[in-house]
């Protein structure tokens, strides 16, 4: 496991302003063309990928751990991807399938059915946390949907976006395929253009500059967003320990930077300092005590960032209800680490942890007296991506995932519902609109067209003739 391998990788370049207008036309050109329509054309697309990333996965997960990541946390990365792609190819045409729908009696001789119709060309605008497999996944569902589609990664992870870039060329139809690569400047240019669809993964304010765009055209958009998504631990059923270290393992994979990470613990008082326990005794299960020189502890992504979170660790001078260090807390900004740490009695209202989502490897932990106590905090912010709940009260349970808008939940567990790509994963309200994974990825990239049939319709037009004016139905009517 190391932190910096030593292949040579290929270097980042940023796409020409200029050069924009060009990929979308020839997109748009092979589009019309039909190219993408035929399900042997997808799946040949799909394969070459598949068969692409397993050839250069050395140099995808050296990318990732380069940007960032530690070797083993890149390497389930491409495993995730490998998967829905695997998945798609054994069953992308039977996800396709039109759907029969139901007919009353008086129009049964007709048919009536739903088809998946490619939307055209994409614009898939990606985030740097997970710069490859949430560059791809999108991708996988709108190749086998039957789109063009064009990559925008993220700047902020440029090895992996030079890899992205190398993937497409390697591997994808550079009629039908292509990848921008670029910072606010060059996305902001991409997205005066007319796209057919927009894909959207990253920050909840940047999702509103890209609906913004996306409504001078009226192009139909996937916004997956962040937020700040909670576990409420209730203590006097649940398995206190299992519930640590699953919230452990949630909240300090990928150092924090995940958009369905355990943002924040609520618990009740009387449990506070026994859970601070467990928690940094699963801690240093995982990680050991000394993540500085671990490289299964990943790096946050770059300065900028490391800065962002450190400041929002609470010091001796920060004010009251900033909470109090009691596990780790430990950082150098410019190599950019930072180490698990623990906030507590941190004050839910007024705490700078407690106004936007975290993004590192920061877990505040939060008092409240019981359940609804809890339910009407949470309603009273922003929709989260995902809520976590441990207990085996089931009512509690029933009680709190029904009040509790979220994206998704996960019940004793953590993100165990994005990992099942046969649940749709998406946000709701702030946290995004739409969802992908899986089959929902062909619902998300595909318009569900109505198709009718009238069927005989020579022999059946006097029966149909009570419908035109001047049938007197009217009158027969109760
Ligand atoms: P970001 O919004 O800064 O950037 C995402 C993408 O948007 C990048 O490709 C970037 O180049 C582009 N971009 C940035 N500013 C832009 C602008 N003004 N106009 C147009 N494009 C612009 O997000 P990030 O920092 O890369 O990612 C972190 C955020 O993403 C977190 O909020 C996290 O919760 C969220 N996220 C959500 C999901 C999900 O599936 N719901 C997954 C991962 C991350």
């Amino acid at each position: 496991f190391e932190r910096l391998p030593k292949i040579d990788l290929p270097a980042y370049t940023e796409t020409k302003i200029e050069d924009i207008f060009d990929i979308h036309e020839k997109l748009a050109t092979s589009w019309k063309s039909g190219k993408t329509r035929p399900l042997e054309y997808r799946k040949e697309q799909m394969a070459a990928l598949y068969n692409g990333i397993i050839e250069d996965a050395p140099l995808i997960v050296e990318a990732l751990a380069r940007d960032f990541k530690s070797v083993f946390e890149a390497a389930l990365e491409v495993q995730l991807v490998l998967h829905e792609l695997k998945d798609f190819l054994e069953n992308f045409e039977a996800w396709l399938a039109p759907v029969s729908v139901a007919r009353p009696i008086s129009i049964i001789m007709d048919s009536a059915k739903i088809v998946y119709e490619p939307f055209g060309v994409i614009l898939g605008i990606s985030p740097w946390n997970f710069p490859f497999s949430l560059a791809m996944i999108p991708a996988i569902g709108a190749i086998a949907s039957g789109n063009c589609f064009v990559f925008k990664p993220s700047e902020m992870s440029p090895n992996t976006s030079a890899i992205i870039s190398l993937l497409v060329s390697k591997y994808l139809d550079p009629d039908c395929f292509s990848v921008i690569n670029g910072d606010k400047e060059v996305t902001t240019k991409a997205l005066e253009l007319k796209w057919d669809f927009i894909s959207y993964t990253g920050s909840s304010s940047v999702g509103r500059v890209v609906l913004a765009a996306a409504a001078k055209h009226l192009t139909p958009t996937l916004l997956e967003l962040g937020g700040k998504s909670p576990a409420y631990i209730d203590d006097e059923t649940c398995d206190l320990r299992i519930a640590a270290r699953r919230i452990v393992w949630a909240k300090f994979f990928n150092a924090g930077q995940i958009c369905i990470t355990v943002d924040y613990i609520i618990c009740r008082p009387s449990v506070r300092e026994k859970l601070e326990k467990i928690l940094q005794e699963e801690i240093i299960g995982f990680y050991t005590n000394e993540t500085e020189d671990n490289p299964d502890w990943p790096l946050i992504v770059n300065e900028r960032h490391a800065q962002r979170i450190v400041s929002n660790i609470p010091t001796e001078n920060s004010p009251a209800g900033s909470g109090r260090v009691v596990y780790g807390g430990k950082y150098d900004v410019s190599k950019r680490y930072i180490g698990p740490t623990i906030v507590t009695e941190v004050d839910p209202h007024n705490a700078p942890l407690m106004q936007s989502e975290i993004f590192g490897p920061i877990l505040p932990i939060v008092t409240m007296e019981n359940e609804d106590e809890a339910i009407e905090y949470i309603t009273s912010k922003d929709k989260p991506l995902a809520f976590y709940v441990f207990s085996d009260n089931s009512k509690l349970i029933e009680k709190m995932t029904t009040q509790i808008s979220s994206g998704g939940v996960c019940i004793n567990d953590t993100l165990m519902h994005h990992n099942l790509n046969t649940l749709p994963f998406g946000g709701v309200g702030e946290s995004g609109m739409g969802s992908c994974h899986g089959r929902h990825s062909i619902e998300q990239f595909s318009h569900k067209k109505s198709i009718y049939q009238a069927n005989n319709y020579r022999q059946m037009e006097n029966v149909m003739k009570v419908r035109y004016p001047g049938s007197k139905l009217h009158e027969a009517l109760p």
